[in-house]
């Protein structure tokens, strides 16, 4: 655990691969922006692997003031020890109050490592974050300007705020696509820290012999028009009408997670707590009831229309445009009505 340190950075991991900075990172550090903003602290960007010159100005231009960058061949694919090794080095060397990661295969296995190590806190799958004030109630003892780590809790039940007073830094991983991307703006000027951090074969224990990448069958998150199908379409062979749909509209499907477990579509395909999170300009929700693990991955959509014969469904809560009725009727027609434009 490092000490307190209220001047300390906000830093993002920017994770990467192949040189690619992955999308959670420039969304991390539009929020990053924010709450350093709201400290009146610098934003931080920790970059590492062994081509990664190019990409240090891109952090720059989404938000960072910092990047501190470790190049090193060694770090040309994750694992865990090098990694961890490489955060905790210039967490001890720097000490950030804030250090955020995206809640990414990486991030959640990073996080948690460096966390321990530092005898740090962790909240993990965020949804929101931001900056408040806490009083212990049993002791009067305030605390300002903390973290506020905001995420579902009891199978998505509960919103819970936690906050972390007295370990340091206040870390926290993000769940994907929850923070809105910011625009990046080519004339900020930031600085680019070169670091290194020495890497014996004792942190790297593993032989990578071949990496392959599998590809989604769907970016969801890059989709402006979404048709999802819930359990109430009732059967594979029904979900081509959610298809029929999403083709029509020039947009694509996507399922809840009671029909993807059901086989009407892929696991790719789901939007939720625990799928992918989505704020299209338009999602059409058609038979699916709106659970709460439901909507915190839609309820962000700008325009929602609900199809459910049950006047009931708490899908119509957050729907901006409401049909009560049998969707095998409905959405047939909705078909109809769009390609006849
Ligand atoms: P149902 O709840 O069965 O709803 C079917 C709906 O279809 C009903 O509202 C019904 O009125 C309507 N309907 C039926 N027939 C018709 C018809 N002919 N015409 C019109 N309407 C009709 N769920 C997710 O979606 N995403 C997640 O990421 C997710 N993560 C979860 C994580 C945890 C930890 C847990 C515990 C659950 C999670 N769930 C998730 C599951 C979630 O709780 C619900 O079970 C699920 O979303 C329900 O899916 P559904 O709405 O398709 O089915």
């Amino acid at each position: 655990m490092i000490e307190v340190n209220r001047q300390g950075e906000v830093w993002v991991f920017a994770e990467q691969h192949l040189g690619k900075v992955e999308d959670i990172a420039f969304e991390l550090l539009g929020r990053a922006r924010e709450l350093a903003d709201k400290l009146g602290v610098k934003v931080g960007a920790v970059i590492a692997g062994d081509s990664i010159k190019s990409v240090c100005e891109e952090l720059i231009q989404y938000g960072a003031d910092k990047v501190y960058a470790v190049e090193n061949n060694l770090l040309e694919h994750y694992q865990t020890n090098s990694y961890t090794k490489v955060l905790c080095t210039l967490i001890e060397k720097h000490k950030p109050q804030i250090v955020l990661y995206g809640a990414s295969p990486v991030g959640r296995d990073l996080a948690p490592r460096v966390a321990s190590k530092m005898k740090a806190g962790l909240t993990a799958d965020c949804t929101d974050l931001q900056i408040g004030n806490h009083e212990i109630k049993k002791t009067g003892e305030k605390h300002e300007n903390l973290l506020l780590q905001i995420r579902p809790a009891f199978g998505g039940n509960i919103i819970a705020t936690i906050i972390n007073y007295d370990r340091w830094p206040q870390m926290a991983t993000v769940r994907e696509g929850v923070m809105p991307m910011p625009e990046p703006d080519a004339k900020r000027k930031g600085e680019v820290i070169d670091e290194s951090v020495s890497l014996s074969a004792q942190d790297l224990p593993i032989e990578i012999i071949e990496q392959v990448r599998r590809e989604k069958s769907v970016n969801l998150k890059a989709s402006r028009i979404i048709v999802a199908g819930g359990a109430g379409v009732g059967s594979k062979e029904n979900f081509r009408m959610i298809w029929d749909l999403a083709n029509a509209l020039g947009g694509v499907p996507a399922a809840t997670r009671a029909a993807a477990d059901l086989g009407y579509i892929g696991k790719d395909y789901q939007v939720g707590q625990t799928g992918t999170t989505v704020r299209p300009s338009l999602y059409i929700a058609i038979g699916l009831s709106g659970a709460i693990q439901h909507q915190a991955g839609m309820s962000e959509s700008k325009k929602i229309i609900a199809v459910n014969n049950d006047p009931d469904a708490a899908i119509f809560d957050v729907a901006h445009y409401k049909v009560c009725g049998d969707l095998n009727e409905v959405v047939p027609q909705m078909i109809k009505a769009v390609k006849e434009k």
